[in-house]
């Protein structure tokens, strides 16, 4: 609330502006309806998102050709992934008049720190990780939790393996131990041309996005994966330098080998939102059967006696260094 009061006169113009605004979304509403009725658009038929540009988008229809569509002025705001319902004009542009459900959404913080939705409807969040430069001790652990809030299947990929030393490294023990908890593991390495064979078939039948540090080598990666779109994405990063605003928005590609990609700058620098305390504690999958059994219902894990996460450690069936990466990650959003 502003601290100033505002006059009348200043009260009496903005909501005259807001009751125009109303009325002229009103007015499209009907003009919608009216064309929609009176037959200047085919049937309704199932598409999806591919690309977004304010109140235009790209949507691939079932027979996989590509239709530029408005929405209708009464619908929710739509983002890459989604499956939408729309309707063809005689011309192969199209209305969107309905949104399917969301099986996930995966979401960013913008400006003003408000979480925003990027794209829908995805099955993998592939983690991108590199042997150099090496992930710092509790990266990948970040990652993980920020991928398990979303409550998309997060999968691991080691990338530059062809810089990997002969025994695997302390990079190899890691893995192991992530396999373990039920992760997936892919390695990969662009330099080779069976480098991608594992993360090929880890991408297929599925919807898939990228995260990573940057350096990890996630554009080598899609370029190569995509190798007809290479240049668009290299001008998406170029423009998005400059901050343009279009640029932050996600596309679709489909992958060649199968599989599709949803792809943007802004979804590969991902990063750990806003969660809370339970968030995290939930994000390390090998605590949440633990989760509701310590002795204090509202126990905080530090050094409450008869707390169920810390007696796992000592028993030695939650790995010190992921409990430690827990409080790491919890220090670091404690604002203070
Ligand atoms: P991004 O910031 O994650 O998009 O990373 P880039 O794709 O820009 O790659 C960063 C650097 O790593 C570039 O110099 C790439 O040539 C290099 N790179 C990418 N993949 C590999 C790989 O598999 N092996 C090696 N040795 N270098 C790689
Ligand atoms: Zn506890």
């Amino acid at each position: 609330m502003s601290k100033r009061k505002l006059s009348r006169q200043q009260r009496w113009r903005i909501e005259k502006i807001q009751a125009e605004r109303a009325a002229r979304a009103d007015k499209q509403a009907v003009r919608e309806t009216e064309s929609l009725e009176a037959g200047e658009y085919g049937p309704e038929v199932a598409g999806r998102v591919i690309a977004h540009f304010g109140r235009t988008l790209d949507i691939q229809s079932a027979n996989a050709t590509l239709h530029r569509c408005h929405v209708r002025a009464n619908l929710d705001s739509l983002v890459t992934g989604d499956r939408v319902i729309w309707r063809e004009a005689q011309d192969g542009s199209g209305v969107i008049v309905a949104r399917d459900s969301r099986d996930n959404v995966l979401e960013r913080p913008d400006p003003y720190h408000q979480l925003k939705p990027v794209a829908a409807n995805i099955d993998q969040i592939l983690i991108v990780f590199a042997v150099e430069p090496a992930p710092f001790a509790n990266l990948i652990d970040r990652y993980l939790v920020a991928a398990e809030a979303t409550g998309i299947t997060p999968a691991l990929v080691l990338n530059k393996i062809d810089l990997l030393p002969e025994d695997g490294g302390e990079l190899g023990a890691l893995l192991t131990h992530y396999e373990r908890l039920g992760y997936a593991v892919v390695r990969a390495t662009t330099q080779r041309d069976d480098g991608l064979d594992a993360l090929h078939e880890r991408l297929t039948d599925r919807t898939s996005v990228f995260v990573g540090q940057s350096g990890v080598g996630k554009s080598s990666l899609i370029d190569r994966l995509l190798p007809d779109e290479a240049l668009r994405i290299g001008a998406l990063s170029e423009d998005s330098r400059k901050g343009t605003h279009t640029t932050t928005t996600a596309r679709l590609y489909a992958l060649p080998g199968g599989g599709e990609l949803i792809d943007s700058p802004g979804i590969r620098e991902f990063g750990l939102v806003h969660l809370d305390e339970q968030q995290v504690a939930e994000g390390f999958i090998e605590f949440r059967d633990l989760l509701g059994h310590c002795r204090f219902r509202d126990c905080r894990h530090r050094n409450e006696p008869g707390c169920a996460l810390i007696d796992a450690v000592e028993r030695g069936s939650v790995s010190q260094q992921r409990f430690a990466s827990y409080r790491r990650i919890l220090e670091s959003l404690t604002p203070r």
